[in-house]
């Protein structure tokens, strides 16, 4: 990889390579755009094959990250990290020590959080050495378990969605197929169940399953989820489930659902829009999480974590409007929602308001 061509086109501003020998850490940190305010976004540890792999992962995420804060109108930019190495077997207090002094250097530019195979505990080393981290444990003020604000970020992007394609946004009116319950899909169900809503659910897990059918769920099997007579698929458990091999079958009216990366490629959210199914980009509808989590930085309050999330209504209405404002598939016009008002922050801070400069190397001598 030509790394500085990568990051032109990528339109990344920094990449950071970290190690450090004794701790046995190799890390890379990449902000893609700090416009509208730090680069927050998770630190990933996972073993991965290359460096190459590494590199393109970070990258990727990180951009993604720009895209989730700008659509969810948070003042912060896009950043990840990833620390190369099994997290089951590669851990130590040197390492995510090292890791937090790394963080720290970057003097507030990019803000670490959990992520895959990263926990609370690790989180407290690396909060040893710096405070630009969010996701610390509850005694610190943290924020703590993330899902039941994602799933009712969730239900906030379904009501959005339901009000677009039906013009009427009782939850309790339609019927649900979850995919996965998980953290996040269970909480969901408790929030649709609430209503009287009819939901089926399937997972791979069968206590989950189990869980659910206690709240009143119709459990399906793992592949029939696609099958399912439903108005709103929410995928609650994996990427990559909207395909050329899954679409052919749904008869779903609105796909809304907390998983990541839910679109196997562009052109699966094209045929959806062809098909007249109502798609809510996950980024948007998913943020939940990381608009809980950006409240540490300034106190976290539970109440504010709620207030904030409920905005996935709006937000996820608006990127229907530019949808239809510019005749877009909305998994454009949520790209569009993001760029736009980076764009407009952007210019907003090109002319010079004032601020008085320091210019220490040049005291004028008066005597
Ligand atoms: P989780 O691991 O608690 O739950 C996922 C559930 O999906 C599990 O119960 C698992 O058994 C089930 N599952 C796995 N493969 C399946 C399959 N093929 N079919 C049906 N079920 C299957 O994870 P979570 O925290 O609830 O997150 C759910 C989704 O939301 C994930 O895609 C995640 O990336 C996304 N998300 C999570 C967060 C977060 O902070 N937790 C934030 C944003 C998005």
């Amino acid at each position: 990889m030509n790394l500085f061509e990568t990051m032109h086109t990528s339109e990344h501003e920094q990449v950071v390579f970290c190690h450090n020998k004794d701790a046995g850490l190799k890390a890379i940190i990449a902000i893609h755009n700090t416009t509208l305010g730090p680069a927050l976004g998770g630190m990933r540890m996972w073993p991965y094959a290359s460096e190459q792999e590494a590199l393109e992962d970070v990258l990727r995420l990180s951009k993604g990250m720009t895209y989730k804060a700008a659509v969810s109108g948070l003042n912060l930019g896009g950043g990840k990290a990833v620390i190369i190495g099994d997290s089951r077997q590669d851990k130590s207090e040197a390492l995510f020590r090292a890791m937090g002094q790394f963080i720290e250097s970057l003097n507030g530019r990019y803000i670490t959080a959990e992520d895959v195979g990263i926990d609370v505990n690790d989180m407290e080393y690396v909060f040893q050495e710096t405070g630009n981290v969010v996701g610390v444990h509850q005694v610190h003020g943290g924020s703590g378990d993330p899902s039941p604000f994602i799933a009712y970020g969730v239900l906030q992007g379904i009501r959005a969605s339901l009000q677009k394609k039906f013009g009427d946004e009782s939850i309790g009116k339609y019927s649900y197929a979850v995919q996965g319950a998980g953290h996040v899909g269970l909480e969901l169900i408790k929030l649709l169940r609430a209503e009287n809503a009819k939901v089926f659910v399937t997972d791979i897990n069968e206590d989950s399953v189990n869980a659910a059918v206690e709240l009143g769920c119709e459990a399906v099997g793992v592949e029939d989820i696609y099958d399912v007579k439903a108005d709103v698929f929410a995928p609650t458990a994996l990427g990559a489930i909207v395909n050329e091999n899954t679409i052919p079958r749904f008869k779903f009216k609105i796909v809304c659902g907390s998983a990541n990366n839910q679109l196997a490629t562009n052109e699966s959210g094209d045929e959806l829009e062809g098909r007249g199914i109502l798609y809510a980009p996950d980024y948007a509808v998913n943020a939940g999480g990381l608009m809980n989590v950006s409240i540490e930085l300034e106190g976290y309050n539970r109440e504010r974590g709620r207030r904030m999330t409920r905005a996935i209504f709006y937000n996820v209405s608006k990127i229907f409007e530019i949808a239809d404002r510019d005749g877009i598939p909305t998994w454009k016009a949520a790209d569009r929602m993001a760029e736009e008002r980076i764009a407009m922050v952007g210019k907003l801070k090109l002319p010079h308001m004032g601020q008085s400069r320091k210019f220490s190397g040049r005291q004028r001598n008066s005597g």
